[in-house]
Protein backbone atom coordinates (compact mmCIF):
# COMPACT_ATOMS: atom_id res chain seq x y z
CA UNK A 1 0.00 0.00 0.00
CA UNK A 2 1.49 3.73 -0.50
CA UNK A 3 1.80 6.08 1.80
CA UNK A 4 -0.91 7.54 3.31
CA UNK A 5 -1.23 10.82 4.42
CA UNK A 6 -3.95 10.57 7.25
CA UNK A 7 -3.24 14.31 8.25
CA UNK A 8 -4.17 15.37 4.94
CA UNK A 9 -6.97 12.87 4.37
CA UNK A 10 -8.57 14.23 7.71
CA UNK A 11 -8.33 18.05 6.42
CA UNK A 12 -10.14 17.50 3.32
CA UNK A 13 -13.12 15.55 5.21
CA UNK A 14 -13.59 18.56 7.56
CA UNK A 15 -13.35 20.92 4.71
CA UNK A 16 -15.16 18.39 2.11
CA UNK A 17 -18.09 17.08 3.94
CA UNK A 18 -18.43 18.35 7.51
CA UNK A 19 -18.08 22.21 6.59
CA UNK A 20 -19.97 22.86 4.15
CA UNK A 21 -23.23 20.42 5.59
CA UNK A 22 -23.16 22.93 7.99
CA UNK A 23 -21.19 21.56 10.98
CA UNK A 24 -19.44 24.62 12.45
CA UNK A 25 -18.55 24.12 16.02
CA UNK A 26 -15.11 24.63 16.11
CA UNK A 27 -14.34 22.06 18.73
CA UNK A 28 -16.58 19.65 16.93
CA UNK A 29 -14.08 20.09 13.60
CA UNK A 30 -11.00 19.79 15.90
CA UNK A 31 -11.85 16.93 17.23
CA UNK A 32 -12.32 14.96 13.55
CA UNK A 33 -9.17 17.03 12.70
CA UNK A 34 -7.55 14.89 15.00
CA UNK A 35 -8.85 11.51 15.61
CA UNK A 36 -7.14 8.92 13.40
CA UNK A 37 -10.60 7.55 12.14
CA UNK A 38 -8.13 4.87 10.10
CA UNK A 39 -7.03 3.38 12.87
CA UNK A 40 -10.86 1.92 13.86
CA UNK A 41 -11.23 0.55 10.46
CA UNK A 42 -9.55 -2.82 9.17
CA UNK A 43 -6.08 -2.02 7.59
CA UNK A 44 -7.14 -3.01 4.01
CA UNK A 45 -9.89 -0.27 4.37
CA UNK A 46 -7.10 2.35 5.27
CA UNK A 47 -7.18 4.34 2.34
CA UNK A 48 -10.98 4.88 2.42
CA UNK A 49 -11.27 5.43 6.01
CA UNK A 50 -12.00 9.29 5.52
CA UNK A 51 -14.28 8.76 2.67
CA UNK A 52 -17.89 10.07 3.00
CA UNK A 53 -19.85 6.69 3.88
CA UNK A 54 -20.13 3.91 6.35
CA UNK A 55 -17.33 1.11 6.71
CA UNK A 56 -17.77 -2.44 7.41
CA UNK A 57 -16.54 -3.26 10.49
CA UNK A 58 -16.98 -6.97 10.85
CA UNK A 59 -20.24 -8.78 12.07
CA UNK A 60 -22.74 -7.30 9.61
CA UNK A 61 -21.88 -3.58 11.37
CA UNK A 62 -20.24 -0.30 10.56
CA UNK A 63 -18.53 2.53 10.98
CA UNK A 64 -21.17 5.29 10.27
CA UNK A 65 -20.59 8.29 7.59
CA UNK A 66 -18.50 10.54 9.06
CA UNK A 67 -21.09 13.27 8.65
CA UNK A 68 -23.72 11.22 10.70
CA UNK A 69 -21.44 10.97 13.33
CA UNK A 70 -20.10 14.95 13.28
CA UNK A 71 -24.25 16.22 12.77
CA UNK A 72 -24.65 13.37 15.81
CA UNK A 73 -22.31 14.63 18.36
CA UNK A 74 -22.78 18.75 17.56
CA UNK A 75 -26.42 17.32 18.32
CA UNK A 76 -25.36 16.92 21.80
CA UNK A 77 -23.70 20.43 22.29
CA UNK A 78 -21.18 19.60 24.66
CA UNK A 79 -18.98 21.75 26.44
CA UNK A 80 -16.49 19.64 27.91
CA UNK A 81 -17.77 18.24 31.29
CA UNK A 82 -20.52 16.03 30.22
CA UNK A 83 -21.11 12.70 31.11
CA UNK A 84 -22.06 11.00 27.77
CA UNK A 85 -23.54 7.30 26.79
CA UNK A 86 -23.27 5.77 23.73
CA UNK A 87 -25.13 2.65 22.65
CA UNK A 88 -23.45 0.71 19.77
CA UNK A 89 -20.13 1.15 20.22
CA UNK A 90 -18.88 -0.19 17.20
CA UNK A 91 -15.56 0.46 16.33
CA UNK A 92 -15.11 2.84 18.63
CA UNK A 93 -14.69 6.06 16.52
CA UNK A 94 -17.65 8.07 17.72
CA UNK A 95 -16.34 6.95 21.31
CA UNK A 96 -13.18 8.28 20.80
CA UNK A 97 -14.51 11.62 19.43
CA UNK A 98 -16.79 12.00 22.12
CA UNK A 99 -14.02 11.62 24.20
CA UNK A 100 -12.32 14.55 23.03
CA UNK A 101 -15.36 16.62 23.82
CA UNK A 102 -17.12 15.55 26.98
CA UNK A 103 -15.21 14.32 30.33
CA UNK A 104 -16.29 10.96 30.78
CA UNK A 105 -17.65 8.63 28.19
CA UNK A 106 -19.45 5.83 28.81
CA UNK A 107 -20.28 2.76 25.46
CA UNK A 108 -22.33 -0.10 25.52
CA UNK A 109 -21.96 -3.01 22.67
CA UNK A 110 -23.67 -6.12 21.97
CA UNK A 111 -21.13 -7.96 20.47
CA UNK A 112 -18.18 -8.73 22.84
CA UNK A 113 -16.05 -9.16 19.87
CA UNK A 114 -16.72 -5.78 18.49
CA UNK A 115 -16.06 -4.32 22.37
CA UNK A 116 -12.48 -5.41 22.45
CA UNK A 117 -11.37 -4.46 19.04
CA UNK A 118 -12.73 -0.66 20.07
CA UNK A 119 -11.53 -0.69 23.30
CA UNK A 120 -7.88 -1.77 22.10
CA UNK A 121 -7.92 0.85 19.62
CA UNK A 122 -8.81 3.57 21.74
CA UNK A 123 -6.74 1.96 24.61
CA UNK A 124 -3.40 2.22 21.91
CA UNK A 125 -4.26 5.65 21.14
CA UNK A 126 -4.58 6.65 24.99
CA UNK A 127 -8.14 7.97 25.34
CA UNK A 128 -8.61 7.08 29.45
CA UNK A 129 -11.81 8.54 29.87
CA UNK A 130 -14.11 5.79 27.75
CA UNK A 131 -15.39 2.82 29.47
CA UNK A 132 -17.00 0.07 27.10
CA UNK A 133 -18.94 -2.64 28.71
CA UNK A 134 -21.22 -5.42 26.62
CA UNK A 135 -24.79 -5.62 26.89
CA UNK A 136 -28.02 -4.39 25.91
CA UNK A 137 -27.69 -0.91 25.74
CA UNK A 138 -31.24 -0.39 25.35
CA UNK A 139 -31.61 -1.12 28.49
CA UNK A 140 -28.69 1.91 29.16
CA UNK A 141 -26.37 1.80 31.47
CA UNK A 142 -27.77 2.39 34.92
CA UNK A 143 -24.18 2.50 37.15
CA UNK A 144 -23.44 5.80 35.81
CA UNK A 145 -26.48 7.25 35.09
CA UNK A 146 -27.72 10.31 34.98
CA UNK A 147 -25.96 11.42 31.79
CA UNK A 148 -25.69 14.87 30.15
CA UNK A 149 -26.28 13.52 26.37
CA UNK A 150 -26.78 9.77 25.56
CA UNK A 151 -26.22 8.93 21.58
CA UNK A 152 -27.57 6.32 20.41
CA UNK A 153 -25.91 4.50 16.82
CA UNK A 154 -28.13 2.07 15.66
CA UNK A 155 -32.07 2.75 14.56
CA UNK A 156 -34.42 2.15 17.21
CA UNK A 157 -38.54 1.49 16.92
CA UNK A 158 -39.29 4.11 19.10
CA UNK A 159 -37.38 5.90 21.99
CA UNK A 160 -36.11 3.67 24.98
CA UNK A 161 -38.17 4.56 28.31
CA UNK A 162 -34.73 3.60 30.06
CA UNK A 163 -33.24 6.01 28.13
CA UNK A 164 -34.88 8.79 28.55
CA UNK A 165 -35.05 7.89 32.93
CA UNK A 166 -31.13 7.67 32.87
CA UNK A 167 -31.18 11.00 30.91
CA UNK A 168 -30.39 14.43 33.34
CA UNK A 169 -32.61 17.24 33.54
CA UNK A 170 -32.12 19.18 30.08
CA UNK A 171 -30.10 16.26 29.02
CA UNK A 172 -30.23 15.47 25.31
CA UNK A 173 -31.01 11.98 23.96
CA UNK A 174 -29.90 11.45 19.80
CA UNK A 175 -31.12 8.89 18.25
CA UNK A 176 -32.20 7.50 14.74
CA UNK A 177 -36.02 6.38 14.86
CA UNK A 178 -37.65 3.90 12.33
CA UNK A 179 -37.59 0.55 10.56
CA UNK A 180 -35.04 -0.89 8.22
CA UNK A 181 -33.66 1.65 5.34
CA UNK A 182 -34.22 4.98 4.75
CA UNK A 183 -37.37 5.20 6.56
CA UNK A 184 -35.38 6.78 9.80
CA UNK A 185 -34.93 9.89 10.81
CA UNK A 186 -32.64 11.15 12.94
CA UNK A 187 -34.40 12.37 16.74
CA UNK A 188 -33.32 14.79 19.43
CA UNK A 189 -35.18 14.26 22.57
CA UNK A 190 -34.92 16.69 25.24
CA UNK A 191 -35.63 16.12 28.95
CA UNK A 192 -37.27 18.89 30.95
CA UNK A 193 -38.57 17.49 34.31
CA UNK A 194 -40.88 15.16 33.35
CA UNK A 195 -41.11 16.35 29.81
CA UNK A 196 -39.69 15.99 27.19
CA UNK A 197 -39.59 17.35 23.62
CA UNK A 198 -38.67 15.67 19.91
CA UNK A 199 -37.14 17.37 16.91
CA UNK A 200 -36.60 15.41 14.03
CA UNK A 201 -33.30 16.62 12.04
CA UNK A 202 -33.17 14.35 8.91
CA UNK A 203 -33.28 11.12 7.32
CA UNK A 204 -31.31 8.57 8.14
CA UNK A 205 -30.32 4.71 7.57
CA UNK A 206 -28.60 2.91 10.60
CA UNK A 207 -27.85 -0.66 11.44
CA UNK A 208 -30.79 -1.88 13.97
CA UNK A 209 -30.81 -1.21 17.61
CA UNK A 210 -31.58 -4.74 19.17
CA UNK A 211 -32.68 -5.61 22.28
CA UNK A 212 -35.41 -5.04 25.22
CA UNK A 213 -36.39 -1.77 24.14
CA UNK A 214 -35.30 -2.42 20.88
CA UNK A 215 -35.95 -4.37 17.70
CA UNK A 216 -36.59 -8.29 18.41
CA UNK A 217 -33.70 -9.46 15.78
N1 LIG B 1 -20.74 4.18 16.95
C1 LIG B 1 -20.12 3.21 16.11
C2 LIG B 1 -18.80 3.63 15.57
O1 LIG B 1 -18.36 4.75 15.84
O2 LIG B 1 -18.18 2.80 14.90
C3 LIG B 1 -21.02 2.76 14.99
C4 LIG B 1 -22.00 1.81 15.45
S1 LIG B 1 -22.83 0.76 14.33
C5 LIG B 1 -23.58 1.82 13.21
C6 LIG B 1 -24.12 0.25 15.47
C7 LIG B 1 -23.67 -0.64 16.57
O3 LIG B 1 -24.75 -0.81 17.49
C8 LIG B 1 -23.26 -2.02 16.12
O4 LIG B 1 -21.96 -2.28 16.51
C9 LIG B 1 -24.28 -2.94 16.83
O5 LIG B 1 -23.73 -4.18 17.21
C10 LIG B 1 -24.64 -2.10 18.03
N2 LIG B 1 -25.91 -2.43 18.70
C11 LIG B 1 -27.11 -2.75 18.16
N3 LIG B 1 -28.02 -2.95 19.13
C12 LIG B 1 -27.38 -2.74 20.31
C13 LIG B 1 -27.78 -2.78 21.69
N4 LIG B 1 -29.03 -3.07 22.08
N5 LIG B 1 -26.86 -2.51 22.62
C14 LIG B 1 -25.59 -2.20 22.29
N6 LIG B 1 -25.15 -2.16 21.02
C15 LIG B 1 -26.04 -2.41 20.04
Amino acid sequence: MKDLDFEAMRKKMVEEQLIPRGISEKRVLESFNKVPRHEFVPKELWQSAYNDYPLPIGGGQTISQPYMVALMTESLKLKGDERILEVGTGSGYQAAILAKLAKEVYSIERFQDLADTAKKALDSLGYKNVKIKVGDGTLGWEEFAPYDGIIVTAGAPGIPESLVNQLKDNGRLVIPIGGSGFGQVMTIVEKTGHAIRTSEICGCMFVPLIGKEGWDR
